[in-house]
């Protein structure tokens, strides 16, 4: 684990002094954007079209699986964004073993805001994308990765629209927007149904490893497919049997926003995703807002680990859906 930013701020302080020690005018590097940072806080909109091309930027690298180059290409990107908008990054590398004994090697990525402030909010999705269509109606393609534009780029995207606009619109509360790595590299569904703990990798890691000692947060906030259209969002069994009250205020924001159409009072199936594992081994309640649907075979949305998960498969009223609901719940902390 490494933190970026203390890095480069302690170059750039030497870099001023050496510059103001040479005679140099007193200016402040224009590259420095971090100073620019507006007084007030005021609730902002969610901008989907900004969310939409985070989105296709991380579909243009192709498949995002661990031990590749399009995998390392689009940590180097997102790392780039957060490090653009969050006081500090953090980047936790490490390898973990795979449900075929593959070693992969994985990267966490942190943006934090207000690290100082002991009261915080963590906010997750995984970025990385499965390496095998496996529930494609075609056999043939049992084997080929995915896009995921829905399944991992879709909750990233909004997330990272939400960096720039904490960035643009500063608040006091700690927030803590991870990205995990190896979320969906679980055992391949033709060969093992029941290898629960395969799944989730980098959350799993985290979770026993966090990047700050003894990191807690208030609640957490969980995004996992959400830019299918016309997607639903239900209460999802762990997220209510570790965090009720969470998932009553979230649901309770989005329908008094007018997201009712999608975010449902429905009592929904228990899904083993990253926010198992933070609730199980750092106890922060953290739900999930992920899209479950009854009328498709596995209860996810239409393309879900098939090779249709592609940009043109998803609506941006659904980001901006889950985005200004996400926002909403936390400027009003
Ligand atoms: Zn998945």
């Amino acid at each position: 684990m490494y933190i970026q930013n203390n890095t480069r701020d302690v170059l750039l302080f030497v870099f001023i002094i050496i510059m103001i020690s040479c005679g140099a005018p007193e200016k402040k590097p224009t590259n420095d954007i971090k100073e620019k940072k507006p007084e007030r806080a005021t609730l902002p909109s969610f901008d989907s079209d900004s969310a939409f091309y985070y989105l296709k930027t991380q579909v243009a690298f192709g498949p995002r699986v661990p031990n590749t180059e399009s995998h390392r290409e689009c940590a180097n990107y997102l790392i780039k964004i957060l490090d653009r908008f969050a006081d500090t990054i953090y980047v936790q590398e490490t390898t973990v073993t795979a449900f075929d004994r593959t070693k992969l090697d994985i990267k966490n990525i942190i943006g934090s805001f207000n690290p100082e402030n002991t009261s915080r909010i963590l906010l997750a999705a995984h970025w990385d994308t499965r390496p095998f269509a496996d529930e494609d109606p075609d056999p043939e393609n049992f084997y080929t990765p995915i896009e995921g534009a829905n399944d991992g780029a879709s909750g990233v995207a909004v997330l990272l629209e939400i960096a720039r606009l904490l960035y643009k619109n500063p608040i006091e509360t700690g927030i803590d927007i991870i990205l995990f790595d190896a979320e969906d590299y679980g055992a391949h569904s033709r060969h093992n149904k029941n290898a629960e703990d395969t799944w989730a990798l980098g959350s799993q890691y985290w979770s026993q490893n966090p990047h700050v000692p003894n990191y807690f947060a208030r609640f957490g906030i969980l995004l996992d497919m959400v830019g299918a259209p016309n997607a639903t969002f239900k209460h999802e069994g762990y997220s209510m049997y570790f965090a009720p009250n969470i998932v009553r205020r979230v649901w309770q924001t989005a329908q008094s926003a007018g997201y009712g159409n999608y975010f449902l009072n429905q009592k929904a199936g228990y899904i083993m995703d990253d926010h198992f594992y933070i609730n199980k081994y750092r106890n922060i309640p953290t739900i999930n807002i992920i899209h479950q649907d009854d009328s498709t075979p596995h209860g996810f949305f239409e393309h879900w680990h098939t090779v249709k998960d592609v940009v043109e498969n998803i609506d941006k009223n659904t980001l901006k859906s889950v985005g200004q609901t996400v926002l909403n719940v936390i400027y009003e902390n």
